[in-house]
This record gives C-alpha cells, sequence and structure tokens, in this order.
C-alpha cells in the first residue's frame, strides 16, 4: 500500500499507556520510552510542540509493593495510594530522559466540566510551552473517584488536545493501529490505515482492555478519536513499542491508522456539550415540545415535559428524549431534577409560584442544546 503522510503540525498531544510506561510487573521503565523521547526532542527542535499524557502511576506504584501475589484488583484507595506512590516515579522517568524540563499537570474530570477551570488548564499548558517546558499529565487519580473522573488516558489525551489547542492527537498503543479484527485471534485481519468516519462500524472493530493495571482498550482509543476529530484535530494509533513507528512519524510519514478530523469541525461550545460533559440525567417530552426544539430552533419549556429521570443539579448536562424512548437532544438544566418534577407540565409563569423562586423561564435554553445525531 502506498505511503500515507501525516497531516502538518504544530503542535501535538502524544499519550502513553500503562502497558509502554510501565511493561506489566515491572515498574517503569526506559525501554520503550527511549524512542518515544527521542521523537519529542527532535519534533522541539524543529519548533514543534509537545504536550505528553502518560499513564502508569497505578503500575508504577504496583510494582513497589512486595508479596504482590499476582494480586491486581484493588479497591479504590488502594489504587489511589499507588497512584499517589507511582505518580513521583513516573515523572522521575520522564524527567531523566530529557535536558529541558518537564511539568506535571493532575487533571481532574472538573477541569474538562467547568469552562474557568478548563481555559485555566489552557493557559497553563501554553504558558509552559512558551518557557520550553514539557508538560506531563495524567488523571489526578488520588483525589478523582469514579463519578468524577475521566476514566481513562485516551479520553483525557482527547480532552488534553481540545483544552491546548492542539492539531495532532498521537496515541501509542501496544499493536500497529486499528485492525479490522483482533489480530491476536485472526491471522487475516487487516491494518485500517484511514478512518474518513467514526460510526457504529468502527466502534464494533474495536475490543476491550487486557491490562489489568490500566483502562481502555481499542474502544476508548476510538472514543477520544471521535472526540478530537469533532473539533477538527487529526488523530493516529500508532505502536508505540516499536522504534520505527517514531523514525517514521519524524519524515512525516504514517505509521499506524488515522483519523481524519472533521471538516467542518463543531464550535468549541457545542463540543463541550456534546463530549465533555456527562449525561446526569434524562427529561421525556411530548411530541410538540419534539418538534420545537427539532424544527424551530427552540428553547426546552417546562410544559412539554411529561417526566424527568436521574438525580441532576442546575448546571448538568441532561438528554432529552421522546415518546418514542429516543434521546434527540442535550443540554445544560437551569433546574434541579426536583424542582423539574414539581414544574413539569406547568407554563412559565407558574414557575415563581410553585418553586418560590425564579431561574429562567427555559428548562434548557437553546444556547445550551445541541441537537445529537
Ligand atoms: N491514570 C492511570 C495511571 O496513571 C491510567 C489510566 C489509563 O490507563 O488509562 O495509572
Amino acid at each position: 500500500m502506498d505511503k500515507i503522510f501525516l497531516p502538518e503540525w504544530k503542535r501535538a498531544v502524544i499519550k502513553v499507556g500503562s502497558s509502554i510506561v510501565a511493561p506489566f510487573g515491572t515498574g517503569c521503565s526506559t525501554n520503550y520510552l527511549l524512542s518515544i523521547a527521542q521523537f519529542i526532542i527532535e519534533s522541539v527542535h524543529k519548533g514543534k510542540e509537545i504536550v505528553l499524557v502518560s499513564s502508569g502511576a497505578v503500575a508504577a506504584g504496583y510494582s513497589t509493593r512486595q508479596n504482590k501475589n499476582g494480586n491486581t484488583s484493588f479497591s479504590i484507595p488502594e489504587k489511589q495510594a499507588l497512584a499517589s506512590i507511582g505518580q513521583p516515579l513516573l515523572m522521575e522517568i520522564w524527567s531523566r530522559l530529557f535536558d529541558f524540563r518537564c511539568a506535571q499537570i493532575l487533571i481532574t474530570y472538573d477541569a474538562i466540566k467547568n469552562r474557568n477551570r478548563f481555559i485555566n488548564a489552557r493557559n497553563t499548558i501554553n504558558e509552559l510551552l512558551k518557557l520550553n517546558v514539557l508538560p506531563i499529565v495524567n488523571e489526578n487519580d488520588t483525589v478523582s473517584v469514579d463519578e468524577l473522573k475521566v476514566g481513562d488516558n485516551d479520553n483525557l489525551a482527547a480532552h488534553v488536545a481540545v483544552i491546548s489547542e492542539a492539531d495532532l492527537l498521537i496515541i501509542c498503543s501496544d499493536i500497529d493501529g486499528l485492525f479490522s479484527d483482533n489480530p491476536n485471534k485472526n491471522k487475516k485481519a487487516t491494518l485500517i490505515k484511514e478512518v474518513v468516519k467514526i460510526d457504529k462500524s468502527i466502534y464494533e472493530i474495536a475490543g476491550g482492555s487486557s491490562n489489568p493495571l490500566a483502562r481502555g482498550g481499542m474502544y476508548t482509543k476510538i472514543q477520544a478519536a471521535e472526540k478530537a476529530t469533532a473539533r477538527g484535530i487529526s488523530t493516529i494509533i500508532v505502536n508505540g513499542k516499536k522504534k520505527e513507528s517514531f523514525d517514521e512519524m519524524l519524515k512525516g510519514v504514517l505509521p499506524g491508522t488515522i483519523f481524519k478530523p472533521k471538516n467542518n469541525p463543531v464550535a468549541a461550545k457545542k463540543h463541550w456539550i456534546t463530549h465533555a460533559l456527562k449525561t446526569c440525567g434524562t427529561v421525556t417530552v411530548d411530541e410538540g415540545a419534539e418538534k420545537a426544539i427539532l424544527k424551530k430552533g427552540a428553547s426546552l419549556l417546562p410544559s412539554g415535559i411529561i417526566s424527568v429521570e436521574g438525580n441532576f443539579s442546575h448546571g448538568d448536562a441532561i438528554e432529552i428524549i421522546n415518546k418514542e424512548n429516543k434521546s434527540f437532544a442535550k443540554g445544560i438544566a437551569q433546574y434541579d431534577s426536583s424542582d423539574m418534577l414539581k414544574i413539569k407540565g406547568l407554563k412559565s409563569k407558574d414557575i415563581q409560584t410553585v418553586l418560590g423562586f425564579f431561574q429562567s423561564e427555559e428548562i434548557i435554553h437553546r444556547n445550551d442544546l445541541i441537537i445529537l445525531e
């Protein structure tokens, strides 16, 4: 097959997974990191900017424990303790490989959900890059519990690519890219070099993770690619264990799979509502409200709501469901679920009387609402 060239890029986010940083059972190892570091150094010398997203804190922490007994199922506090032990080890091993400084950024879902924090994170990354420092990002596993987590570093890397306005996201995997089937099981599986549109069929060929100390697998890499490409960021999956991957990238050649960026990337706010905000509940609406939202660009008013599901707060993202149980829109709730239950089906002018306060006429304002594809 003909060579595919990488798109021109200035700023890239590189995601390196636990199986590369801390191959299972051995703790942090420079084994695979040397060629990644070499790639980063040469790219920086060429005037490019790199943000590194590195996993491996939990795996590195685990490697320091004695009497491991092969046990890899941990309680949340145990995992958080391991991350706390491993994170400095992770920073230490990366720092050793560069003669410029590395800076640690630990992110929680909060920095993605909250626009102010999002902008703060962006400013910090920009400042670090200006100072010729390599930002190294990981999830703040030590303080995040599940509902406050991004959960896996593939999706985290996509968020970081959006936050830092990168033009390329490089996800280093332990296989060559996306295959038509699991290459470990099916010898006839072929490497897919280029994905133009991420649809159901692409998700169907991605399996789960086999590493108990990491999250993710091909599935989360596709999710990450979907998030990044929707914002116009080319995403590639390469084999991070092969030096040739990095040699090729330095020559501008694609060594794995490329997910093409969307031609007309979605606006920042729409992207944020679609990809950054987790859905915390749903409201089911009547046909009139559905039509007004889909055909007339209307906001969601209390009168169209039939039922409210879930426990959510003002400011959380919720989905709007039609009578056929199809979710067709998503937006930011102006009222808590408990208040919505009291005003559903009512006219907006009755809100004050029923609740004793008035936040807005709309349940979801049109400016905070997106139509799902
Ligand atoms: N943040 C986790 C760690 O550093 C890894 C999560 C992941 O592998 O995606 O161990």
